[in-house]
């Protein structure tokens, strides 16, 4: 009698354990679409500093489908000091250029544009034959500056070498963190905007786009983007 007693207890205890086991795990294992929706939706934090709306874009009127990358800097005012986010702000508003966003070198993202409208950052260019993309990238694009600076042959654009050796080391290339708070970014516009394919031919360096330009240039390494699959 007592054997029997002791099949059914441990029968009983056998059928509790699975069943709370099944409990558990399906209350603790979240799944797959949960996981990846909560990724994505987690968004940078962007500091507003608006361009005039009016005066530095346009109404877009074609689906994005690239994100360019570029440099920007006070070097030749002042190669001592050439990374003030005001600085790079007024000089868009003094040339009548503009960007969606610029990352400054402690890696906070400044929002200048809003991206459901045309800035005017990639001029004129080609991109792969593509008679839409001629000059016209700036409708299909949204722009990022880095406050960064090249190598001497790419600055000697903008500035005479007596000045680029005035230029500290370490205000030169990029920063850590500005890769990771762009890799942030460019994953938050990709979830935002799925018409932009996460790869090489469409981020892309607008020296890549225009033969006459030299950002983000050779110190820009690709590869440290933590977006890649
Ligand atoms: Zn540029």
């Amino acid at each position: 009698m007592k054997l029997y007693r002791l099949l059914y207890l441990s029968i009983a205890f056998l059928f509790a354990s699975c069943h709370v086991k099944t409990e558990s795990s399906t209350f603790t294992t979240p799944s797959p679409a949960t996981s990846t929706s909560t990724s994505i939706n987690i968004k940078p934090s962007i500091t507003e500093k608006w361009l005039p709306i009016s005066d530095f874009s346009e109404e877009r009127t074609e689906t994005i489908t690239h994100i360019v990358i570029h440099f920007i800097s006070n070097a030749v005012a002042n190669p001592q000091n050439p990374h003030d986010i005001e600085d790079a702000y007024n000089i868009l508003k003094n040339t009548g250029v503009s960007t969606h966003f610029i990352i400054d070198r402690e890696g906070e993202i400044f929002q200048l544009i809003p991206t459901d409208r045309v800035a005017w950052h990639a001029g004129k260019g080609k991109w792969n034959e593509s008679k839409a993309y001629s000059n016209r990238m700036n409708h299909y694009s949204i722009g990022i500056e880095l406050l960064g600076i090249g190598t001497k042959e790419e600055m000697s654009l903008y500035l005479h070498e007596s000045d680029y050796n005035l230029i500290a080391e370490k205000d030169k290339g990029f920063t850590v963190v500005q890769y990771a708070a762009l890799s942030e970014l460019i994953k938050s516009l990709v979830a935002e905007y799925p018409t932009i394919p996460l790869d090489r031919n469409h981020i892309i360096g607008h020296d890549e786009y225009s033969a006459s330009k030299t950002d983000p240039g050779s110190l820009f390494d690709w590869n440290r983007l933590d977006i890649w699959k």
